[in-house]
């Protein structure tokens, strides 16, 4: 599947410097599901693959905050041995969003099979306990995600759809901890 992507890429690529359209084949997918995003593949060791939201309806978005550093989580997902992964990874500095599952995929990352079937996760790089890790540049960023995701879906944007890692049902997370501004955050996923 990724390399006849990849293979769709380069052709296109080599259109290009043909001086051909710059269309993208209708064949062509996406190798994101948000525009923007950063494809780093967590393993499927860490993840069921699954067909949303014809599987299972989509109707929850998940907060987290990572506790380690943005590259560490990125190693993390991507070793088979840890049995966690989350949809998104927003990096503290700059905002900036990986992509690790595919949101068609089940991410294992409330710690509740019920809502990793019905959810996206997204992870914030970050401590819950340090203020610093909580930019303005990661709340923005995340929020655009977290609106896109609720409009994709036609998931309500409100905190009973849109929620923490310590609001799952049976969590033993405390993320993404009080120095979250859920007020702030909201305000700017309905803007
Ligand atoms: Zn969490």
């Amino acid at each position: 599947m990724s390399i006849s992507r990849r293979n769709l890429m380069l052709a296109g690529a080599g259109a290009l410097a043909a001086g051909a359209s710059l269309a993208t084949p209708a064949s062509a997918a996406p190798a994101v599901d948000y525009p923007g995003a950063e494809w780093i593949p967590a393993t499927p060791s860490n993840y069921t693959a699954a067909n949303r939201p014809s599987t299972y309806q989509i109707n929850v978005v998940v907060i987290h905050v990572t506790q380690e550093y943005f590259h560490d989580a990125v190693a993390i997902f991507q070793n088979p041995a840890r049995k966690v992964s989350s949809h998104y990874l927003v990096r503290s500095g700059d905002g900036h969003i990986a992509q690790l599952v595919r949101e068609k995929d089940v991410g294992w990352h409330a710690g509740n099979w019920n809502y990793n079937t019905r959810s996206i996760g997204i992870e914030h790089e970050g401590w819950v306990d340090q203020p610093q890790w909580f930019t303005q540049q990661m709340f923005a960023a995340s929020a655009a995600l977290t609106r896109a995701i609720c409009t994709k879906y036609n998931i309500p944007k409100d905190r009973g759809h849109i929620i923490g890692h310590n609001e799952v049902p049976g969590a033993t997370h405390t993320d993404p901890g009080p120095l979250w501004d859920w007020t702030r955050y909201m305000r700017l996923v309905n803007n």
